[in-house]
C-alpha cells in the first residue's frame, strides 16, 4: 500500500522558512495581484494568496480590474507595476476575459517581477538549468518528488501532460536531475500508446484534466505517482488517475485534493523571495 504524499506538511516547512526570510528583509516584500473580472475560481485562489501573505508579513496589493478594460490599457497598468520600485512581484489571475491574451499579458510583466515563473525568460532560463523562478506547479512537484527522498538519477520517469504551464517546465527539471523523461500528451493517446509507457514509469506525473485516464492496473510496482490533475465530479474533486487501485501498486502516491494543490501557492511566495533577491 502506498504512502500518501500530502503537500500540506511540506507546504508548511517552506512557509516557516519564506516567514524567516522575510523577517530578516529590511522592507516588506509587496505582492501586486491583479484580477480582471470576477471567475470564481480566481477569487478563490486570491483569497488563499491572501490570506498566505497575511501570515507571511508579505504586504499583498489587490487590484479588481473591470472586465471591459482593453488589451492596451492592462498592459500599460502592468508596465506601471513593473516601473515602481516598491512593487517586488506581479501576478495576473487566469483566465482573462475574452479578447484580452493572456500570454501577450504574462510576457509584459518584468522578467524579475513575474512569481509564477511564466514569462519566456524565465522559463528559457530552466532550459540552461538556472532556476531562480520557476513555474509553480512544476515546482511543486519537484518538492513532492524531493520528499521521497529517490535519487532522480536515471529514473524512468514519465510526465502524461505537456502544457506550458505544468508538463514542458517539468520535463526540464527532471532532466536538469538526469531523470530519463518520457513525455506523453494527446497524441500519444491517440496513437494508442499511452498505458505502454505509463507502465514503465517509476515516477509518474500526470497533469492532463481527465479523470480516470490513468487506470491503477498500468501503475508499475512500487512506482512514485504524482496526480496533478483536479477533475470535479459529482460535487467532488479527483484526480487524473483511479486512485484506490494505484494506491495498491505504488510506493508513494499523492491525494487528490490536498497533493500538488497546497504547494502551489506557496511556490508563489517562494518565487515572489526569489524576485526580491533577483532585484537587489
Ligand atoms: P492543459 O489543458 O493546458 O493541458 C492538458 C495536457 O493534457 C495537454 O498536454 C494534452 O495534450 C494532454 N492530454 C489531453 N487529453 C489527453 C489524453 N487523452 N491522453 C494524454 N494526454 C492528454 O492543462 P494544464 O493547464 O496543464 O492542467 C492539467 C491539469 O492539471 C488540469 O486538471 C488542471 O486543473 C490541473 N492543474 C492543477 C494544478 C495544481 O495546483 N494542483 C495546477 C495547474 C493545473
Amino acid at each position: 500500500m502506498a504512502r500518501l504524499l500530502e503537500g500540506r506538511p511540506i507546504a508548511d516547512r517552506i512557509l516557516t522558512s519564506i516567514a524567516a526570510e522575510v523577517a530578516k528583509l529590511k522592507s516588506q516584500p509587496v505582492l501586486a495581484s491583479i484580477m480582471v473580472g470576477d471567475n470564481p475560481a480566481s477569487q478563490a485562489y486570491v483569497k488563499s494568496q491572501k490570506k498566505l501573505a497575511q501570515q507571511l508579513g508579505i504586504d499583498y496589493q489587490f487590484y479588481n480590474l473591470e472586465p471591459q478594460i482593453s488589451q492596451p490599457a492592462l498592459v500599460d497598468f502592468i508596465q506601471r507595476l513593473n516601473a515602481d520600485e516598491k512593487v517586488n512581484g506581479i501576478i495576473v489571475q487566469l483566465p482573462l476575459p475574452l479578447g484580452i491574451d493572456g500570454r501577450r499579458i504574462s510576457q509584459c510583466i518584468a522578467y524579475n517581477k513575474d512569481v509564477e515563473g511564466m514569462h519566456p525568460i524565465n522559463i528559457g532560463r530552466i532550459l540552461f538549468g538556472d532556476t531562480d523562478i520557476v513555474p509553480c506547479t512544476p515546482a511543486a512537484v519537484m518538492e513532492l518528488l524531493k520528499e521521497t527522498q529517490l535519487n532522480l538519477n536515471g529514473k524512468e520517469v514519465v510526465v502524461v501532460g505537456h502544457s506550458e504551464i505544468v508538463g514542458k517546465p517539468l520535463a526540464l527539471l527532471l532532466l536538469k536531475e538526469f531523470a530519463t523523461v518520457t513525455v506523453c500528451h494527446i497524441g500519444t493517446s491517440q496513437a494508442g500508446m499511452l498505458e505502454k509507457h505509463v507502465r514503465e514509469a517509476e515516477i509518474l506525473v500526470v497533469a492532463v484534466g481527465r479523470p480516470a485516464l490513468i487506470k491503477g492496473s498500468w501503475i508499475k510496482e512500487d512506482a512514485v505517482v504524482i496526480d496533478v490533475g483536479i477533475n470535479r465530479i459529482e460535487g467532488m474533486i479527483v484526480g487524473d488517475v483511479e486512485f484506490e487501485e494505484a494506491q495498491k501498486r505504488a510506493s508513494f502516491i499523492t491525494p487528490v485534493p490536498g497533493g500538488v494543490g497546497p504547494l502551489t501557492v506557496t511556490m508563489l511566495m517562494r518565487n515572489l523571495l526569489q524576485a526580491v533577491k533577483l532585484q537587489s
